[in-house]
């Protein structure tokens, strides 16, 4: 972890105390003064992991950035006593309005993740929306994430020059690449691990309507949608009750 200013330390995740709009200065900033700068966005799900598999917590506190990506890690805060002052920031959000903030710049962002031809029609949408974003290239985020065929990907966006990598691989699959590669990336000043992100951006997957983001149920409506989702989400009473545990037995 770099600069430990403003972090607000959930469960042993230290999250910044940050907005959106901070965020992206941050990133921007990392980029002009050619800062590596990882930006992650764990929700619950992943700070029980971390709790679960305690080897974690070194690979997602290593980032610059980390801000609250759900509602339960929103809600544990308020229960240690420690609320974040702007609520929950969608990594998603961020992603678009760096692109946004990004277009006015020289700047080029390498998209690599999701299924083969996603992260193309990402930028063709992105690039539709924000005329002056510059693409450095794509890539699907399906191949072997050690070996030769990762050093592949890791030339790849070497060679693309490209300032901003999204990574676009799940959680935690994409902290532990972007931990791992990192310092092989000779170009890259900013690195976001963004989750289902491209899906979003390619008009593949749509977010929750809105009455659902503003009642804290996108959860819910995630797990409408995708059912299968129903195992990795018992991680989260698991996280709300052992919270308060932890809040009593400080256990
Ligand atoms: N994905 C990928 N490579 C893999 C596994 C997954 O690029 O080896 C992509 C997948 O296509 C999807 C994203 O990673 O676009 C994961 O999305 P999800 O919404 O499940 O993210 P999470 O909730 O895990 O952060």
């Amino acid at each position: 972890m770099a600069e430990n200013t403003n972090r607000i330390n959930i469960r042993g995740v230290y999250f910044n105390n940050t907005t959106l709009d901070g965020t992206v200065d941050a990133l921007l900033k990392g980029v002009r003064e050619k800062k590596q700068t990882a930006l992650y966005t764990p929700n619950s799900e992943i700070v029980q992991a971390c709790i679960e598999s305690p080897e974690l917590y070194d690979v997602i506190n290593s980032a610059e950035l980390i801000i609250p990506d759900g509602i339960g890690v929103v809600k544990a805060a308020n229960i240690l006593g420690t609320p974040f002052g702007a609520g929950k920031i969608a990594g998603c959000e961020v992603g678009e309005a760096f692109i946004r903030r990004l277009a006015e710049t020289d700047h080029t962002v390498y998209l690599l993740g999701g299924k083969p031809g996603v992260a193309e029609q990402a930028a063709q949408k992105l690039s539709e929306k924000y005329p002056g974003i510059r693409f450095a290239g794509c890539r699907d985020g399906y191949f072997k994430k050690e070996g030769e065929e990762n050093d592949a990907v890791i030339a790849q966006v070497n060679e693309s020059g490209a300032d901003v990598l999204f990574v676009c691989l799940g959680a935690p699959a994409q902290e532990k690449w972007i931990h791992q590669n990192r310092a092989k990336l000779t170009t890259v000043n900013a690195m976001l691990g963004l989750g289902g992100s491209l899906d979003v951006y390619a008009g593949i997957v749509n977010r929750a309507p809105k009455i659902f983001i503003k009642l804290g149920l996108e959860w819910f409506y995630r797990l409408l949608r995708e059912p299968w989702r129903f195992k990795r989400m018992l991680k989260l009473p698991k996280f709300y009750f052992g919270t308060w545990k932890y809040k009593i037995t400080k256990k």
